[in-house]
């Protein structure tokens, strides 16, 4: 912690194209995590904040949605090409913040401009439907029209990538966008807002408002607010649906998740524990698509175990800064809960074949560290295998046949992702068709859709009907319209007469 809150800067609010902060308004403390120092402060939202964030995309919205389609393109072509170029600066201010390694701090940048590139082309996908002559004289379209102001609310494990699901097709579908980023990490929020404005768009139409608990209940109640599109833990999606419907808006909350890896005998075991180990501790696990649990198929376990282990040998854990594997945990508080799941899985029978705790690291002793932990037969009872521990500690279930993996998958509360390791296309093939869950991978262990498809899960990972991005994500931000139109034609009678009767094609 450094010696004084006040001498620290502040992360501020975008409202209408400048930075604000309220003057006495509260602030939460921002973290280098790889440090373990207290490097800003952020401000926080009260009503009145909310209040002028909405008033002000709800300003900024008639001239956006009236704006040619061929005009609102070319700000999204212009915001692409900068942030292609200027990248590498958005993914420092990420590991500084959130702590994640440099390289994937530029992952997630890139999964999110596939989103924006995916909006680009938005005029395609706004296109309605005409049916010509459906009644003597009377012809039928459809039009895609945008909703007003939208919401997101974002997690901190992707400052970036989550809420490029959501604001490239929200505003090239003419809505104006309040982004409300995780506390944690906040600044990226901001220098997004500035390269919009960099690249032409209309102040107002993209607004970061920051804050906490308050911020978001501001929002779900707010009468200009018509949409509320959010990322976090499954507690606070479920409430966040429930809230923001019963305020009559439109809702997608996507939950938390508890990834599994079914891996049959069959399985190239290199490619597997490759996977296993990538996408058990990439982001030190603090991901909505890492593998939590690995279940290994009778009788590969030991031989997969020792592999997934000699790997995790070979990772250097350190600050992202500094050409690391994996960096810290997010904050002091994080760490400390997802390091009490060790104990939690031993005391309930577990064997823990790698301890994280006490690991060595290229980086300030201070940071928040845990190392990737391997823990074996983790009973299915414990409150380490049915809780998201969101951290990079890998479990191992050992089953006996590929049908009690599957049963095993579909038992639990989530179903985000899942993945299976085999050679058999056939037994490929029925897990895609009978596992629970919304993305599946076939030896892809992160099955993270690209952005033309659409992503998220079923069951206690998601509530609502919509998913993010693809052509869910055009449908969920635009309202659709039917016109009935009759133009009689010049040489036919147009009088028409008076008809009281409930009006019927002819
Ligand atoms: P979180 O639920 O604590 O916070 C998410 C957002 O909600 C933040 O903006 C936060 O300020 C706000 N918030 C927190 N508590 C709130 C409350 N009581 N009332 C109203 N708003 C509140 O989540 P997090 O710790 O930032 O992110 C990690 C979680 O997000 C994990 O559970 C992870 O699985 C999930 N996640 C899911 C997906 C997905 O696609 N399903 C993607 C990324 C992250």
């Amino acid at each position: 912690m450094s010696g004084s809150a006040d001498s620290l800067p502040v992360v501020p609010h975008w409202i209408g194209g400048a930075e604000y902060v309220q003057a006495g308004g509260r602030t939460a403390p921002v973290f280098d995590p790889a440090r373990g120092v207290e490097t800003k402060r952020v401000a926080l939202a009260d009503r009145a904040v909310v209040d002028a964030a909405a008033a002000a995309a709800t300003a900024a919205f008639p001239a956006w949605s009236s704006l040619s389609l061929a005009r609102r393109q070319a700000v999204l072509f212009k915001f692409r090409e900068l942030l292609d170029a200027r990248k590498g600066e958005l993914a420092e201010i990420i590991t500084s913040e959130h702590g994640k390694v440099l390289s994937d701090a530029l992952g997630e940048i890139s999964r999110g401009q596939e989103v924006v590139e995916f909006a680009t082309g938005l005029a395609h996908h706004l296109k309605g439907e005409f049916s010509d002559q459906v009644s003597t004289g009377v012809d039928v379209y459809s039009l895609r029209q945008p909703l007003g102001v939208t919401a997101v609310i974002s997690p901190f494990n992707f400052p970036v990538m989550v809420p490029a699901w959501f604001f490239p097709i929200a505003i090239a579908a003419g809505n104006t966008v309040v982004l409300k980023p995780s506390e944690k990490d906040p600044s990226a929020a901001i220098w997004l807002a500035r390269l919009w404005r960099q690249a032409g768009l209309p102040d107002g139409v993209f607004t970061v408002l920051n804050g906490g608990k308050e911020a978001v209940d501001g929002l779900l109640a707010h009468p200009d607010v018509r949409s509320v599109s959010f990322v976090g833990s499954t507690p606070v999606a479920r409430y966040v649906y429930e809230t923001g419907t019963a305020h009559g808006k439109r809702v997608q909350a996507l939950g938390g998740a508890k990834n599994h890896m079914l891996v049959l005998p069959d399985a190239d075991l290199d490619l597997t524990a490759d996977s296993a180990v990538s996408a058990g501790f990439g982001s030190a696990g603090e991901r909505c698509m890492a593998i939590s649990v690995v279940v290994a198929v009778a009788p590969i376990a030991d031989a997969l175990i020792g592999k997934i282990s000699e790997r995790i040998a070979t990772l250097k854990i350190g600050d992202g800064r500094r050409r690391c594997d994996m960096g810290p945990l997010v904050t002091r508080e994080h760490r400390d809960k997802v390091a009490s799941y060790i104990d939690i899985a031993k005391a309930d029978g577990a064997a823990v074949v790698v301890d994280g705790r006490g690991v060595a690291v290229d980086g300030d002793p201070n940071g928040f560290w845990l190392g990737p932990t391997l823990l074996d037969d983790v009973p299915v009872t414990s409150r380490a295998y049915t809780e998201e521990i969101f951290g990079p500690v890998l479990s191992v279930v050992r089953v006996a046949s590929a049908d009690e993996g599957i049963a095993l998958i579909n038992s639990g509360a989530f179903g985000n992702g899942t993945a299976i390791f085999t050679r058999d296309g056939g037994a490929a093939r029925r897990f895609a068709r009978q596992v629970q869950a919304g993305m599946i991978g076939i030896n892809v262990p992160i099955p993270v859709p690209v952005a033309t498809f659409s992503f998220g899960g079923w069951k206690d990972s998601l509530f609502g009907d919509a998913k993010a991005h693809g052509a869910e994500g055009v449908r969920f931000f635009t309202q659709l319209k039917a016109i009935t139109s009759r133009w009689p034609d010049p040489g036919q009678d147009r009088s028409g007469g008076l008809s009281m009767g409930f009006p019927e094609n002819k």
